[in-house]
C-alpha cells in the first residue's frame, strides 16, 4: 500500500500553516505546495484553491516522470501544456486542474531530491525580489543561522513566464547550483515572483521559509545602514562544516 493518504494529510497541514494570514506569505490563491508519494506519483495543489483553506479535493495526484519530461519539450502552446498535464494525472476522473507550476514542483521532487515543496510570495521576500538589487543582495550569507537552516547559498532564478518557461529556468538553476555546491538548494528565489522552499518534511519547509523571510527582512534593514556586510568565505565555510552546527541541524530536524 502506498503512503498517498498520509502524505496528503501532511501536505494539507503544511498548506494551512503556510497560508496563515499572520505569516504574510500569501494572500488569496497565491502559492502552491506539493509532496512526493512513494509510488512514482506526487500531490500538487490544484489551480484556484487557497493555501489557508485547501482540503483533500483541492489537490491533484500526478505521475512524476511524464510531468518532469515536459521540461524537455522545446515549446508548447497553452492548450498542449494543459492537455499534457491532464494526461499525467494519476486519476483521470479527477476534474480539478493542477497548479500552473506543476512541472516546477515535479522537478523539485525528481531533480532536487525534495519530498515536500512550498512555494510562496512573502511580502518581505518580494520587496527584495522586485527591486533592482535582488541578485546582488542574495550573493552572500549574512549570519550563521541562515546557513544552518537554508544551506550554503540560495538559487537565484531570473524572471520567467509562470508554467513551462519558469520550470525550465528553475531546472537550469538546480543544475548550476549542483555544479557549484555539490548538492541541491534549499531555497530558490525567483526574480519578480517569490520563494520556493525544498525539504524532506513539512517542518523543514516551514523552517526554511521562516528563515528566508527573516533574511530578507534583515537585508532590507542593512540597506538603511549602508548595505549588507556578508560573512567572509572562511567564516561561511566554517559554519557550514562545523560539527556542532550539524548537530543543531539534526536537533532542529533540518537533516
Ligand atoms: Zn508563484
Amino acid at each position: 500500500m502506498s503512503n498517498a493518504r498520509s502524505v496528503l494529510r501532511a501536505l494539507i497541514d503544511l498548506s494551512h500553516d503556510l497560508g496563515r494570514p499572520e505569516r504574510d506569505l500569501v494572500i488569496l490563491g497565491e502559492g502552491n505546495t506539493s509532496a512526493l508519494v512513494d509510488d512514482g506519483t506526487f500531490w500538487v495543489k490544484g489551480s484556484g484553491t487557497q493555501l489557508a483553506t485547501v482540503e483533500e479535493d483541492g489537490f491533484v495526484r500526478m505521475y512524476v516522470e511524464p510531468v518532469c519530461a515536459l521540461a524537455d519539450r522545446v515549446s508548447m502552446t497553452d492548450d498542449e501544456f494543459k492537455e499534457a498535464l491532464e494526461a499525467a494525472k494519476a486519476d483521470p476522473s479527477q476534474s480539478r486542474r493542477p497548479s500552473t507550476e506543476t512541472v516546477l514542483h515535479a522537478l523539485a521532487l525528481c531533480e532536487a531530491g525534495a519530498r515536500f515543496v512550498g512555494h510562496t510570495h512573502p511580502v518581505a521576500v518580494n520587496a527584495l525580489m522586485c527591486s533592482l538589487s535582488a541578485e546582488k543582495a542574495l550573493s552572500g550569507r549574512l549570519f550563521p543561522d541562515e546557513i544552518v537552516v537554508c544551506g550554503p547559498a540560495p538559487a537565484y532564478i531570473p524572471y520567467a513566464d509562470p508554467g513551462l518557461p519558469l520550470a525550465k529556468a528553475v531546472r537550469e538553476g538546480f543544475r548550476r547550483f549542483a555544479d557549484k555546491w555539490g548538492m541541491p538548494p534549499k531555497t530558490i528565489f525567483i526574480q519578480n515572483h517569490g520563494l520556493i522552499a525544498l525539504g524532506e518534511t513539512p517542518t523543514q519547509i516551514n523552517s526554511i521559509t521562516d528563515m528566508a523571510v527573516k533574511t530578507c527582512r534583515i537585508l532590507a534593514g542593512t540597506y538603511i545602514f549602508g548595505g549588507p556586510h556578508f560573512l567572509s568565505e572562511e567564516h561561511h565555510q566554517r559554519i557550514f562544516t562545523r560539527p556542532d552546527e550539524s548537530y543543531r541541524r539534526q536537533q532542529l530536524k533540518l537533516e
